[in-house]
């Protein structure tokens, strides 16, 4: 996948179906696979944290979520192709793991909000194998580690907000077999409606 670097991450440098394409030869392979969509919100904090900025490194993608993003790319002689919103991406794989068969895995959001979302998603993509979900005020990890780790989803959108969702993810990748991970902030909220 090309990659060009801006403001010293490299994003994603090509249109989302190209890159959906990418990430389904992954998901085909089961190759374990963390996906941090950056909006100018989380360079930007990531300018103050360092600890972010290697979690931001350490995603094997970075997708440039934000107009903000692809502005600056082009200022700075280093255009990149397309915005990526975390949102796009999101329907762009509920779709291809409908058609494909991958089992997916929500985790986010207020109680109420996350059934409502994914009993929306169920309506949207009624052949989608929904592994489960989870709210997201956790106070304890292990529980919900365990239950994603018993039901081995292809795909798991965790919608925490940032830094949050990211820490999270970075914090469990490894306790995990395979699977793709990605943030989806307050995705689950429109979704809900
Ligand atoms: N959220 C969560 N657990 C938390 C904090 C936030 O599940 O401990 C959810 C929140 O309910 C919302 C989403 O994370 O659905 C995005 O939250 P926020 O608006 O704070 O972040 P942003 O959209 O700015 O990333």
């Amino acid at each position: 996948m090309r990659t060009t670097e801006v403001m010293d991450y490299h994003f994603i440098n090509s249109d989302i179906h190209s890159f959906v394409q990418d990430l389904n030869d992954r998901l085909a392979n089961r190759i374990k696979t963390f996906i941090i969509t950056a909006n100018p919100e989380i360079i930007m904090y990531a300018g103050q944290d360092s600890q972010y900025r290697e979690i931001i490194h350490e995603a094997d993608y970075i997708a440039p979520d934000g107009a903000g993003v692809v502005i600056a790319s082009r200022i700075l002689g280093t255009p990149l192709m397309e915005r990526i919103t975390g949102f796009d991406l999101m329907q762009e794989l509920l779709k291809s793991a409908e058609e494909k068969s991958y089992s997916v895995y929500f985790l986010g959001a207020e109680p109420e909000i996350i059934k409502q979302a994914v009993s929306k998603i169920q309506k949207d993509f009624p052949r989608l194998n929904i592994a489960g979900y989870h709210h997201g005020y956790i106070h304890d990890d292990k529980p919900i580690v365990n239950e994603i780790r018993q039901k081995q989803p292809d795909i798991v959108f965790v919608g925490l907000g940032f830094p949050k969702q990211e820490q999270w993810i970075h914090q469990h990748l490894k306790d995990f077999n395979h699977g793709l991970f990605m943030g989806v902030g307050g995705s689950y909220d429109v979704i809900a409606g």
